[in-house]
């Protein structure tokens, strides 16, 4: 990481500081699809863009980052309102409050944090289709590790969620989010993205499924995540700098 001695006037964007950030995280994301033997555009790049200006999402999305991902609905709504010129795609990876759940269904293109049974009933009985969005796209977050502090779904709960969304086809269960306790090495971060990757595969069989995504990895975590399958992952301080 660069650092600066003087502030740039925060009008302004420092687009070299900015141009080098995304040139490193696309080519640890390629480095690592290449060492996993893996397809060069299997992962999709969310910049996970909570607190950030829209300016500096501006000029990501100018160079292609279309994927951003958001926390808080209000906020969101407003960047959403900004960035309407934009072809972005809208994923919601934040806490969901139950009573936010029509907004968010409404809103976003996926959502990837259903962390119980009853925020899924609700996205699914909320949700309006219509001609150009025919299905709401949603992950549901697992909680592997059993962190009580954390959000998410036991591996035994996968099944029952999965039952419930069953009767509601205006809704594409895709796969699973993960948001994993920090580790200081990548054979231990690689321990829990093998297992969600794990409870994909036998998640499909069970339930006669083709989930397809997996949502893991952060700026600390990608390339683990990259290793075992990831598909989408969420980056933040490593793409924009410091969270403002
Ligand atoms: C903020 C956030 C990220 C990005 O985290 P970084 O460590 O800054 O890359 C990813 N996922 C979720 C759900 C987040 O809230």
């Amino acid at each position: 990481m660069h650092s600066r001695t003087s502030t740039p006037p925060n009008t302004e964007l420092n687009s070299e500081g900015l141009k080098n950030r995304l040139d490193t995280v696309q080519s640890r994301i390629q480095t690592a699809l290449q060492k996993a033997d893996r397809p060069a555009d299997e992962v999709t790049l969310i910049g996970a863009s909570k607190k950030q200006s829209v300016e500096t999402l501006a000029w990501f999305a100018e160079r292609g980052v279309a994927n951003l991902g958001e926390n808080y609905l209000q906020e969101s709504l407003d960047k959403q309102r900004e960035l309407a010129g934009f072809d972005i795609t809208w994923h919601f990876i934040g806490a969901i409050q139950s009573n936010k759940t029509a907004q968010i269904a409404q809103q976003f293109d996926w959502v990837h944090s259903v962390d119980r049974p009853k925020i899924a009933r609700r996205l699914a009985e909320q949700f309006e289709a219509t001609a150009e969005r025919p299905k709401l796209n949603i992950l549901l977050q697992l909680n592997l590790e059993g962190e009580q502090s954390k959000a998410g779904l036991a591996a035994d709960d996968i099944m029952s969620t999965l039952e419930i969304l069953a009767d509601h086809p205006n809704i594409n269960c895709r796969g699973f989010m993960l948001i994993p306790a920090p580790q200081d090495n990548e054979s231990a971060q690689r321990r829990v993205f093998s297992q969600a990757r794990e409870l994909l595969e036998s998640s499909n069989a069970a339930a006669g499924l083709r989930m397809d995504t997996l949502s893991m990895g952060m700026s600390n975590d990608l390339e683990a995540a990259i290793y075992e399958g990831s598909t989408m992952v969420r980056i933040g301080t490593d793409l924009f700098g410091p969270r403002p």
